[in-house]
């Protein structure tokens, strides 16, 4: 078992994260029946939010509640941290959706707690949730029976409904400041009795950048080393070589040479490197990146925009790999759609892609259609007004795929190979490239969901419609 899981807090005072904390505690001067009954943890990855549910659940099963919380040796915490209290019931809603699981929810909610007071339902990564079962969830949360308490958890809080929130107390979880992540580390450290210097300790959680977990799996990597460990030890952990590599890629994507970059990968996958590790540092370094941009440190061959763009569909390589069979696809997939972007300037990029890019262009009848590059004025000033435009849509267009996937996986998919083709009177028109492409997006649901996404995106209500263009 990993350092991170022998050592997740198991009391409030371990809770590492100062503000959750206190905000746990002040849970406790109240009687367990005034206590809210649904909860909302929203903020990034490996922040603490699972342990929290957990803790949330522990203050209202705990056989021996103290002054200072959850006791962590009773039945019931330890049936809890161990996840198989068969009052708190996990469901991870990445992984399936959800549909099952919350309509069992729905049978099952009234039926008492079988050992405990309280019957805990703990809803991982909520806003993965398919419409039919956010609805579902949403009826459950407005007539909850008394014994059933709703821990709702995500990293994605702008894609929860609104109605869904309201109802919950909500808790925030930042990126772990470096005093809370120390907190962490020394705890293992105490524990464990590793030897290791304050620099090193430094050194990891600057790495980690935020992220609990990411520390601990440092601490634990870097704690098979013999002897103390110092700067040096971590550094080799952490492997400078790497990073040149990481460095060369990037570059490469800054020119739109994607033929050296699609290489890069290449290598990486050749060396035996993990592809998801890979793109995690990418994300890492592009992150320290667009925040020198932010503060007026120029990047080179980057801007504010590009940056962002390859970010997004990093992150969303990075999803779809733990599903893709070929585990480098979606990284491929990225680099190759960003080359074929037209959001920049191609002044390097290598002749295949410029050429695949004239021909796209090519198909759009009106010149003032075309999409504007990075150097356009407009997209490096984008109108403040929230009028909808073709060029607003290309430029979200990524944006807008991403925010249909959680209605429909495979309309995502189609969208990902049409594009926006023209935006008026209210009219948003997409051009598909295949004809059971055009059939899918045409069908009545599809296009409901479609003009919904958009109003969420920008505010505004469109129709939308579906042409045949010609690849
Ligand atoms: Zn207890």
């Amino acid at each position: 078992m990993s350092f991170y899981r022998i050592y997740r807090p198991q009391v409030l005072e371990e809770i590492d994260n100062q503000v959750v904390r206190e905000q746990l505690l002040l849970f406790l001067a109240k009687a367990k029946k005034d206590l809210p009954h649904a909860f909302f943890l929203s903020g990034p990855k490996g922040t603490g939010k699972t342990t929290a549910a957990r803790m949330i659940a522990k203050l209202f099963n705990c056989e021996k509640l103290g002054e200072s919380g959850p006791c962590g040796t009773c039945n019931q915490c330890k049936s809890i941290a161990k996840c198989n209290n068969i009052d708190v019931l996990e469901i991870d809603a990445a992984s399936n959706r959800g549909i099952d699981e919350i309509r069992e929810l729905r049978q099952g909610i009234q039926l008492a707690p079988v050992s405990a007071p309280y019957k805990i339902y703990i809803i991982d990564e909520v806003h993965m949730l398919t419409s039919e079962a956010f609805n579902a969830l949403l009826k459950t949360l407005e007539e909850p029976p008394a014994h059933a308490v709703f821990v709702l958890a995500t990293t994605d809080p702008q894609k929860v409904l609104g109605t869904i929130q309201s109802r919950c107390q909500r808790i925030v979880f930042g990126r772990a400041q470096e005093e809370a992540l120390l907190h962490a580390l020394g705890r293992i450290v105490k524990k464990e009795k590793i030897k290791i210097s304050e620099d090193a300790l430094s050194l990891i959680t600057k790495y980690a950048d935020g992220s609990f977990r990411d520390a601990v799996k440092l601490l634990e990597q870097a704690s098979f080393h013999k002897g103390v460990i110092d700067e040096e030890v971590v550094r080799h952990y952490l492997s400078a070589s790497d990073e040149n590599e990481r460095v060369a890629f990037l570059a490469s994507l800054a020119n739109r040479n994607t033929k050296e970059a699609l290489q890069g990968i290449s290598a990486v996958v050749e060396n035996g490197m993990d592809i998801r590790t890979f793109i995690f540092d990418c994300l890492r370094m592009m992150h320290r990146m667009l925040v020198d941009i932010t503060l007026g440190k120029p990047c080179e061959g980057w801007t504010t925009q590009s940056l962002t763009d390859v970010i997004r569909r990093f992150s969303q390589a990075y999803g779809e790999m733990k599903t893709s069979p070929i585990p480098e696809l979606p990284l491929e997939l990225a680099v190759v759609e960003y080359g074929e972007s037209r959001g920049g300037d191609n002044r390097k990029s290598d002749p295949v892609t410029t050429e695949k890019r004239e021909v796209r262009e090519g198909g759009i009848k009106h010149k003032e259609q075309k999409q504007p590059s990075e150097d356009s004025p407009a997209s490096k000033n984008p109108p403040s007004s929230w009028m909808l435009t073709l060029e607003k849509l290309t430029e979200h267009w990524p944006d807008f795929i991403a925010s249909a996937k959680p209605y429909n996986h495979s309309v995502a998919g189609v969208l990902r190979s049409s594009r926006p083709k023209g935006v008026s009177d209210g009219v948003v028109t997409i051009e598909a490239f295949y004809r059971f492409h055009q059939e899918k997006l045409s069908e009545a649901k599809t296009k409901d969901v479609l003009s919904q996404v958009l109003k969420k995106l920008f505010g505004e209500k469109v129709k939308v419609e579906i042409v045949l263009g010609k690849k």
